[in-house]
């Protein structure tokens, strides 16, 4: 078939609910994808932060493909080692938790809803989240999702969210009180257009949390897995979350998602309450073993601090060149750059000359490039970026 072949074949038979780009693409190797018109595209913002080791990472191959010949998937009836081992590798790179596995990052979220409503008592039964968060599209995730126009179509949404201004102590303090099963935020905000949260804001909620017990959630499904230059966004701050929720690229490109709990509130978690008929996949777990096997082995923390810190310093170059770029913010790999009008167009311009980022919150271009990605990447990006820019302006 012919690229336009395929695009009006598939916009006859698949639903409609995402601005695709005219493009199909059919393979990809580490910071490359390719259309099926030979265009071969530097991705800087691989599978929205799923890819975070690359497409097609080759141990993640592999590791596939070894699974697949010996079991593809197992249900929670019994034991599998993988799923175990992946747990084991998790847990040790965070807070000695235990694991949920599920199958994105909206289950992962409501496994850490369930779970706070299960575990504190029932007089505690709201959920306090920060304006600007995302955290996912079924209806709890959505509502827990502070964007009034992501859930206005929707009512009525499920009770108990109460929404606060993001790293506003003063206003977290107001709204908190004892019937406050669980706060929940992303350490930076993704969607919301890369917004840090201060060290004082994380320190305020695990205070109010540990007052009154509730629990702090925080939701890495886009900080985690080292993207920011650590395994998880809280560590870089001075507190332990009671849960996590992860999911994109711990999988390298599969689809997986987890919930990480303290052992002690996890222990409420018990038959009958929660499940997922693919969580635990095999072939889902062995991706995940080899995403952490592959991070470590190719000292890809180091690299996602080393090449987040170059790639600041070059976007941040271009400010000077450029009025529409404001500022340049985030964390490692992790990066937003601010703009003063709409950057819609600046993607689209980007892509024609071969060079994939992407815009959130209409002034906000994200560039969130996989964890091996090379200087000479980087550099290249920033100069597809420039010249769009030069002639933007
Ligand atoms: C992408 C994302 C989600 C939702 O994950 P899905 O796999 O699309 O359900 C939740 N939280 C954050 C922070 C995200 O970036």
């Amino acid at each position: 078939m012919t690229t336009d072949e395929i695009i009006k074949s598939f916009d006859n038979y698949v639903i409609a609910n995402y601005g695709r780009l005219p493009r199909v693409i059919d393979r990809g190797q580490g910071s490359y994808i390719h259309d099926t018109d030979g265009n071969e595209i530097l991705d800087m913002f691989p599978g929205w932060a799923v890819s975070g080791i690359g497409h097609c990472h080759p141990k993640v191959v592999k590791a596939i493909q070894a699974q697949a010949q010996k079991l593809l998937h197992m249900d929670n009836t019994f034991y599998t080692e993988l799923q175990g081992n992946l747990a084991k590798l998790l847990s040790e790179r965070a807070f000695s938790g235990k694991c949920f596995f599920c199958n994105s990052g909206a289950e992962a979220i409501e496994a850490a809803l369930k779970l706070a409503r299960i575990h504190t008592p029932k007089s505690k039964y709201k959920f306090i989240t920060a304006t600007g968060s995302f955290h996912g599209r079924t209806f709890g995730a959505m509502t827990a999702t502070a964007q009034p126009k992501k859930f206005e179509n929707f009512q009525p949404v499920v009770p108990g969210f109460v929404y606060v201004p993001f790293n506003d102590v003063a206003e977290l303090e107001k709204a908190f009180d004892d019937e406050v099963a669980a706060v929940m935020i992303e350490p930076i905000q993704g969607e919301g257009g890369i917004n840090v949260a201060t060290p004082e804001y994380m320190s305020a909620i695990r205070k109010l949390c540990d007052q009154s017990n509730a629990l702090m959630i925080l939701d890495e499904v886009q900080t985690g897995m080292g993207r920011t230059g650590k395994w998880f966004g809280y560590q870089h701050y001075d507190v332990v979350p009671d849960i996590i929720t992860m999911a994109k690229a711990l999988g390298g490109g599969v689809a997986i998602g987890a919930m990480m709990a303290k052992p002690e509130i996890a222990a409420s978690l018990v038959p009958g309450t929660h499940a997922s008929t693919f969580g635990g996949n095999c072939i889902a777990c062995a991706a995940g073993i080899a995403v952490i096997e592959a991070i470590e082995e190719e000292n890809l923390l180091e690299n996602a601090q080393k090449m987040g810190k170059h790639a600041a310093e070059k976007l941040t170059q271009l400010k000077d060149k450029h009025s529409i770029i404001d500022h340049v913010r985030g964390k490692g790999l992790m990066i937003g750059i601010q703009l003063t009008a709409p950057g819609g167009q600046i993607v689209n311009d980007c892509l024609k000359n071969g060079l994939r980022i992407n815009c959130t919150q209409e002034k906000v271009l994200r560039f969130m490039p996989a964890m091996n990605v090379t200087a000479k990447q980087i550099d290249k990006a920033v100069e597809i970026l420039d010249n769009v820019l030069k002639n933007i302006g």
